[in-house]
């Protein structure tokens, strides 16, 4: 081969997806899939959105409005922020992407907790930087070892919060402290893409934050409980200057027409993520509850997810789930190896992951005890 990749591509590796429903059919003879690894709302979206959906089907010869303008007034009232502090992205996912093209240079460190979202290492990569990893503390990303491993160097800090994958989050108070007591020309990114499950209590109000503090951006995002995870639509909330500087490398027209209206139809729909939240809380509930009556370690969690330690080879476990159609997330893909990450689902989708990794274990239980008999 003639041509030469840029040379810090070297060391970087293709993201890893989970696997697609239709992936696991194929591979696992199933007709019906469970999909539970992605964090994706089980729900569904509102009926509001379908119907934005279709009465948008006419104007798909259109280029879409670049500025999002209807969604931008909607997310500025919303958050009482100037419209040009919002920032449009192709999902998070593309906004973590022109964070890392906006300000990592060849020679900057970011940080970043550790395990968390895998796309911060990549970008950093990509954009010629180098990342460092902070291991989380009791599962929560730590702030004070983060603050300590600050060096001259240091130009982007990820705060994933709540932590995917383990739920964690850390208080207002503790952020305060955080951004207090570090340099203001590091951009500090807080990745709330679990916002709405997380909101209320001692989860900082971090539209005020990034009032007062000109170096953090918000990055929300309309996969998670508003359903649109194929639509790819995510925001970021920040200082006005710091969204000027990341919209010179936006893509010029990035939110397609059919994102826009879902997601500003989604807004309107107060009853549908009410009832969504509430779904989430009780299947939370629920698998709290299950762990503790099987002895199962789990983090709590303030998300729609939950991770957990069944004390039996995780990956072996994830394998079997697939066996009868339910994919999950094996701890192994985040470096916790004896653990899972479930995705909350309805209630009876739920019971049935519960029923089965009960079942599970109770052929491996019974499997072991045949061996040992024969030994
Ligand atoms: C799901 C998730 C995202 C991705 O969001 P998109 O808007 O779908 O790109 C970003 N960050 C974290 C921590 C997530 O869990």
């Amino acid at each position: 081969m003639l041509y030469k990749q840029r040379e810090k591509l070297e060391k970087v590796s293709t993201y890893q997806q989970a696997k697609t429903i239709e992936q696991i059919k194929q591979e696992y003879k199933q007709e019906k899939v469970l999909k539970l690894a992605g964090n994706e709302n089980t729900m569904g979206v509102s009926p509001l959105v379908k119907e934005a959906i279709k009465s948008a089907e006419n104007e798909l010869f259109l280029y879409p409005d670049a500025k999002c303008q209807l969604l931008r007034e909607a997310l500025s009232n919303l958050y009482n922020v100037q419209e040009n502090q919002l920032i449009f992205g192709n999902g998070s996912f593309e906004l973590i992407t022109l964070i890392g093209q906006t300000f990592i240079e060849e020679g900057d460190v970011s940080l970043i907790p550790s395990p968390s979202f895998g796309w911060y290492k990549n970008v950093t990569l990509t954009s010629g930087g180098t990342p460092l990893f902070i291991p989380l503390a009791h599962h929560k990303v730590a702030l004070l070892d983060i603050k300590e491993a600050i060096t001259p160097r240091t130009k982007v800090i990820w705060l994933c919060n709540p932590n995917n994958p383990t739920g964690t989050h850390f208080s207002h108070e503790e952020l305060e402290n955080f951004l207090n007591n570090i340099r203001k020309d590091i951009v500090v990114v807080l990745d709330e893409a679990y916002y709405e499950y997380a909101a209320g209590g001692d989860y900082p109000n971090s539209v005020d934050i990034i009032q007062k503090y000109s170096n953090v951006i918000i990055l929300r995002t309309f996969s998670k409980v508003y359903g649109l995870a194929s639509l790819r639509i995510g925001y970021g909330i920040g200082n006005q200057e710091m969204i000027s500087m990341l919209d010179k490398v936006r893509i010029p027209v990035n939110i397609n027409k059919l994102a826009q209206v879902a997601a500003y139809a989604s807004l309107q729909d107060e009853e549908f993520k009410r009832n969504c939240l509430e779904n989430n809380a009780e299947g939370l509930a629920f698998y709290e509850q299950q762990c503790r009556e099987e002895g199962w370690e789990y983090i709590p969690s303030k998300t729609n997810f939950i991770t957990m330690n069944v004390h039996y080879d995780a990956k072996k476990v994830v394998e079997e789930l697939l066996k009868r159609g339910i994919s999950i997330r094996p701890g192994v893909d985040f470096g916790m190896d004896d653990w899972i990450r479930i995705t909350i689902g309805r209630e009876a989708e739920n019971q049935f992951v519960v029923r089965s990794i009960k079942e599970i274990i109770r052929k491996f239980k019974h499997n072991r005890s045949v061996e040992d008999a024969s030994i």
